[in-house]
């Protein structure tokens, strides 16, 4: 039987948002977390190889619910244009990006195809447990074809009616989907140029959604809708629509229809702040002027839902080469969350959503073993949750150490002492 692994001395943010722990010690038996002991495990500790992680905080896995690994570009007719070889590789480099950040979970917004989830799985590509949702539903308001996602033959499913809502929701489920993601509002990266295509314009009647709701429920599976508009996000509720993402255009009435139907919310804040700041060298001027309609409305959406006390999940939605950034999201979360609500909505809440937090989610006896260890405390500033490569230095999924990078203790090294002695 493989050693235990006893993590001791560490800061303590188990994920229930309750106060860090100071000095705890968690020991990990296999991919399982076997017991937590508050106040280090004094005489009680079980043998096994100690790392010892004064200084340093312990805390789950992060969870971003709602991601594209698979948009390497800002436009899809880019990605869609890359070499089949190329795209997997450049999505695997993300992947594995995203697995050192401490992202030990990741809820994919459609794009990528099952191959990536078994390619994990096998261990052919070091990165996060993967939710898929493959091909997303959304309407043609063209008339026209849906454009490929990739050169994988990943295509989004075009459904009009519910029955063919029903038939499409299946066939994705029978592509490998966790969940469905349908689109029920218009979009800012795409290429559609009609009115209909814009965000804030609903897409889907209640009655097409709830054939989406049916279809995944039958699997039991659940719908994340793309929603920013008030009309938009009722239809999605009406229907029974778990995940409602994006949410720009939120009221405070849709906001309290929310709390009643217990939906969970994922603001994508990162990705609008980047778009802002980028937008101007990488976005088109008709992408842009979509922008303007919701980019910056969405800080008043995540307050407006968080005074109002919605589940709020956590989605960084970053497209194009910027992927590294994920960990923004916690920042700007905090700028209206308390700090430990913003990693509780990145870690438990993120793992209700996924109704995975029986196993994930948080530091607990019984847990799958998804920890991350932080050199600082995110507490005193989210923002290191941004320079994840270089501040989270640990970093286990299912019992396995990934990533470590913690500086052994002990003396000095020679070469480090002559440096020093060299600059008086
Ligand atoms: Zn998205």
């Amino acid at each position: 039987m493989a050693e235990k692994i006893i993590f001791k001395n560490s800061l303590l943010i188990d994920g229930q948002g309750g106060a860090p722990l100071p000095d705890a010690t968690v020991v990990v038996s296999g991919s399982t977390i076997e017991a937590v002991f508050p106040e280090g495990a004094g005489k009680s500790a079980p043998r096994g190889h100690v790392i010892d992680l004064k200084g340093k905080t312990l805390m789950p896995g992060l969870i971003d619910a709602h991601v594209h690994p698979g948009n390497v570009a800002y436009y899809l007719h880019e990605t869609a244009a890359l070499p089949p070889a190329v795209y997997v590789h450049r999505v695997t480099k993300t992947l594995e990006t995203d697995l050192n950040l401490g992202f030990t979970t990741l809820r994919d917004a459609a794009g990528l195809d099952r191959g990536f989830r078994v390619a994990v799985e096998e261990g052919l590509i070091r990165g996060p447990r993967l939710f898929l949702s493959v091909t997303p539903l959304t309407q043609a308001d063209n008339g026209e074809a849906p454009s490929p996602r990739n050169s994988l033959g990943i295509r989004p499913e075009a459904c009009h009616g519910p029955e063919a809502v029903r038939r499409a929701a299946r066939r994705t489920l029978g592509r490998g989907a966790d969940q469905i993601k349908i689109f029920a509002d218009g979009e800012v990266v795409s290429q559609s140029k009609t009115d209909k295509g814009k965000p804030g314009q609903p897409r889907f009647s209640v009655e097409e959604l709830q054939a989406a709701v049916e279809a995944a429920a039958e699997a039991g599976s659940y719908v994340m809708a793309h929603a920013y508009s008030p009309r938009a996000i009722q239809n999605c509720l009406k229907a029974g629509v778990r995940s409602i993402e994006h949410g720009n255009l939120l009221d405070a009435e849709t906001a309290e229809m929310m709390v009643e139907t217990g939906a969970f919310f994922v603001p994508t804040l990162t990705i609008y702040d980047l778009m802002i700041k980028e937008g101007a060298k990488a976005l088109d001027p008709y992408t842009l002027e979509k922008l303007e309609l919701v980019g910056q409305k969405g800080i008043a959406a995540l307050e407006l839902a968080y005074r109002a006390g919605v589940k709020i999940g956590s989605g960084s939605d970053i497209i194009g080469p910027l992927q590294h950034l994920k960990g923004r999201e916690l920042a700007i979360k905090g700028e209206v969350m308390s700090p430990m609500e913003a990693i509780v909505s990145a870690t438990r809440s993120n793992a209700e959503l996924l109704g995975v937090a029986d196993r994930l989610g948080t530091i607990e006896a019984g847990n799958i073993a998804d920890l991350i260890v932080l050199d600082a405390n995110p507490l005193d500033d989210l923002t290191i949750f941004e320079s994840g490569l270089e501040r989270v230095v640990l970093v286990m999924k299912d019992g396995r150490i990934m990533k470590n990078i913690i500086k052994p203790a002990g003396p000095q090294s020679p070469h480090f002492i002559g440096m020093k002695g060299g600059m008086k």
